[in-house]
């Protein structure tokens, strides 16, 4: 604390992001980062832009990234905003968007960097509890509000809601922007891209931290009306001109030319999480059903937050949020073949010794 900082500051609760390491030989299954690393051609791409290049500006308005999410989402690049990582389009959207008369809408167990923007940019919002099976039920939105924003699937749940009950919702409030948060969706999901010409009152934010294999990177995007991508540009233009640097802007655009690796990682993650679904079950947790690349898990005779310690002190890092109706559950990024057997190698060992000690 300073007596420098403004009433805003003072009043702040940051994010706090999932650790980081800094010891080798984890197995990190903390921050839902993609096991596989990025295609080839990305890497390429990359060293192609280091040289002489750096010199120079990147192109303010990334337009060869635009043109490329634009095409590969049938859309118009004028329908495209673009920014450096989804975060940072999510507090532009909260931003520009978000901060009205009404308050904003989002479930109780979501995104935890949602209520941060608001404090950040002095939004007022309420939260919808989720069904006791992390269910979102669109009825329970049936109050008054400006907005709705919540990941779909969502986190740290992995619930996805069916793309017919949120063209439910954005028919049934075309007041309202609804935002989906499509950080996950390509491990489960069916975008709600494909409706934003029919609705514009639907954003669709998404990254390439997960499903491309490129969190280092820090690119994401957001696609809807193009009125809505003005208003974001706005205020993008009133706070870093350059958001996407040169390498960032390369890789990117790289990673949506390599469709055939895309696909091939993709369907790994999700093949692992299926194993790793049942391999859970057969240990006696709940998993709920995950469209994610990430499982939500509790054990009915087990603390979350006991489990959490125990796989550390077997190199296993996984997340546990100390947070109201969770604080039973950890959330597991799927890991690679090996990581994920090294996991369950881990957890086997902890249940047994668990129940050694409970009989001894
Ligand atoms: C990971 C994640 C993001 C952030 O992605 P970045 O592009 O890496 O900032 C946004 N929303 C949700 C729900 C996420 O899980």
């Amino acid at each position: 604390m300073s007596r420098f900082w403004s009433k805003v500051v003072q009043g702040l609760t940051p994010y706090t992001p999932g650790e980081q390491p800094k010891v080798d030989h984890l197995v990190k299954l903390n921050t839902n980062e993609n096991p596989y690393p990025p295609s080839p051609k990305v890497i390429d791409a990359i060293q192609s832009a280091v040289g002489d290049g750096l010199r120079l500006y990147p192109d303010p308005n990334a337009q060869v990234l635009k043109d490329t999410l634009a095409g590969y989402h049938q859309v118009e690049s004028n329908q495209v905003f673009v920014g450096n990582s989804s975060d940072e389009v999510l507090a532009h959207v909260f931003h520009a968007l978000l901060k009205q008369d009404l308050p904003l809408l989002f479930p109780d167990i979501t995104y935890s960097f949602y209520p941060v923007y608001c404090g950040l940019y002095e939004i007022e919002y309420r939260t919808v509890p989720l069904r006791d099976d992390f269910s979102i039920a669109i009825e329970d939105y049936d109050q008054p509000c400006s907005a709705i924003i919540f990941p779909n699937p969502n986190a740290p749940t992995g619930r996805l809601l069916a793309l017919e009950q949120i063209e439910l919702l954005l028919a049934r409030y075309p007041d309202r922007l609804l935002v989906v948060d499509e950080a996950y969706v390509d491990f489960g999901g069916v975008s709600a891209i494909r409706l934003v010409n029919q609705y514009d009152n639907l954003l669709v934010v998404q990254t390439l931290s997960k499903s491309r294999s490129l969190a280092g990177l820090r690119v994401g995007f957001a696609i809807g009306h193009a009125s809505l991508i003005e208003g974001l540009e706005r205020v993008k233009n009133s706070f870093n001109s350059y958001p996407l640097d040169r390498l960032a802007i390369a890789g990117a655009v790289a990673a949506y030319e390599d469709e055939a690796y895309f696909v091939q990682t993709r369907d790994w993650v999700i093949a692992e999480r299926i194993k790793l679904t049942s391999a859970f079950e057969s240990m006696g947790f709940e998993v709920v059903p995950s469209a994610a690349n990430f499982i939500f898990t509790t054990h009915p005779h087990y603390d979350a937050a006991n489990l959490a310690a125990r796989l550390r002190t077997h190199k296993v890092i996984v997340r546990h949020f100390k947070l109201p109706r969770i604080d039973q559950y950890l959330r597991i990024s799927v890991g690679n073949e090996a990581q994920n057997l090294a996991l369950l190698t881990a957890m086997r060992q902890i249940l047994d010794d668990l129940n050694r000690e409970k009989t001894s």
